[in-house]
């Protein structure tokens, strides 16, 4: 059983179906659905779509692209770059409102042959005690509960999962949450596909954005670590404000938009280290906090721990594999993750210091490997891990031209 028909759950179940094993995801939604979000498809997200079998070819005919970023911090330097892989080929990412890409995943996920039942909450788990199943309390569209019991749960049901709650592990710690606020507002020309990004000492590592996600439309929104919040004594809604009174060219981009309504949400960084899998429940996605803590990226996570899910309970229930599969999709998430994660926090903890930020930005205006590198980071378009190689980081130094001699 899979709670939350998100990127996280609808890859759990493709994991799943792809393998022949039957399962039902429940969704509290009817899709299509808004999610807060920035809409930004990395191209980590993109590869998994691809491994789990669909057709992605369909989605990139539909998404616009995000090719660079534009950084901008109050009172310091501007700076822009294309993004760029760690051999210098240009990568962009994608973007496409949540409310077309999760109606277009679930709908994946249902021809693929996975059960989706949607208007279905699930109000309470009862995880099983060792060899019992979990029993989960469900509501339904009309009202009515049902009790459903499942050999496994798999809790995707997002940053205020219930599956998590249940299990005991949902916290919201400040230093290791995000709160953020996003609207679209339409009538806005950009000069190019690029994610602007505004930000200031007081907010540092949070920031502002501003996105094209089609023709004059933007995702707009800001987002800061809740600790922050707490200690300016604000919120998303009155810093945002403050933002656009105090920055001009943030406040230019906007003028003469219309806004849709705000909406909030919170991320639940990776930081946080929650565990993810006991006894007969994993949890994938923003139920397992698995947000990128640098960018708050968190759709490929999301995919790949889904994918990895799904592959683990496949192999256990068709008898291949032995042991508990909780606890290794534990360890093995970790480890996958890890990899992004570990140098997620560090940037984050770099870009929440801001004479360094004061410091770098001027350095990366007259340097472009410097100015690159900087914005592969920002807009995730290559691993970390590559990245940040000694090998990447010497060529990046050594670059003192727009162009990158491919390495
Ligand atoms: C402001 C903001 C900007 C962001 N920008 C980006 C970005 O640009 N790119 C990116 O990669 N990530 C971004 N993220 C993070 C990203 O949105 C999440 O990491 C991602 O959606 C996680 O996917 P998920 O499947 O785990 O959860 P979700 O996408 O939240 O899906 C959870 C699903 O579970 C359902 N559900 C919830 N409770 C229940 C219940 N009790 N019973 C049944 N169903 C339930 C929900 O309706 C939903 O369909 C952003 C987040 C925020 C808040």
């Amino acid at each position: 059983m899979v709670v939350g028909a998100g990127p996280g759950g609808c890859a759990t179940a493709l994991a799943l179906v792809r393998r022949g094993i039957r399962v039902t995801l429940l969704e509290k939604a009817r899709f299509p659905r808004d999610k807060v979000c920035g809409d930004v498809l990395l191209p980590a997200a993109i590869e998994s779509l691809e491994a789990l079998g669909l057709p992605i070819r369909e989605l990139e005919a539909r998404v616009h692209p995000n090719t660079g970023c534009r950084y901008r911090l109050l009172g310091s330097a501007e700076v822009s770059a294309t993004y760029r892989d760690h051999h210098g080929r240009a990568r962009a990412s994608w973007t496409m409102p949540r409310h077309q890409f999760d109606a277009w995943l679930a709908s994946h996920t249902r021809l693929a042959g996975a059960r989706l039942l949607e208007e279905e909450t699930v109000t309470e788990v009862v995880p099983g005690n060792g060899s019992g199943p979990c029993c989960l309390t469900v509501r339904q569209r009309d009202g009515t509960v049902r009790g459903v019991s499942a050999d496994f749960v798999v809790g995707a049901d997002g940053a205020s999962s219930a599956v998590a709650r249940d299990l005991g592990c949902l916290r919201h710690p400040p230093e290791h949450t995000c709160v953020a606020l996003r609207t679209y507002a339409h009538g806005v020309r950009l000069p190019d596909p690029f994610l602007e990004i505004f930000t200031a000492p007081h907010l540092l590592p949070g920031c502002a954005w501003i996105l094209p996600v089609g023709p004059e439309t933007v995702n707009v929104g800001l987002g800061v670590l809740k600790s922050t919040a707490q200690r300016l004594g604000s919120n998303p809604a009155a810093l945002f404000r403050q933002a656009l009174e105090s920055m001009p060219t943030l406040r230019q981009r906007m003028e003469g938009a219309r806004w849709e309504p705000w909406r909030g949400w919170h991320l639940p960084g990776a930081t946080e280290q929650r565990v993810c899998g006991k006894g007969r429940v994993l949890l994938v996605g923003d139920a397992g906090a698995m947000v990128d803590p640098f960018t708050g990226h968190g759709i490929h996570h999301a995919l790949q721990a889904g994918r990895l899910a799904g592959s683990i309970l496949a192999d256990h229930l068709s008898g291949s594999m032995s042991g508990d599969p909780a606890t290794r999709y534990a360890n093995e998430v970790a480890a996958l993750l890890g990899r992004e994660i570990i140098p997620g926090s560090q940037l984050q903890r770099l870009h929440a210091r801001p004479g360094l930020v004061r410091l770098a930005l001027p350095l990366a205006r007259i340097h472009p490997g410097l100015r690159s590198l900087m914005m592969a980071l920002v807009g995730h378009s290559a691993e970390r891990h590559e990245l940040l190689s000694p090998r990447n980081l010497i060529a990046s130094c050594l670059q003192l031209s727009e162009k990158r001699v491919l390495v």
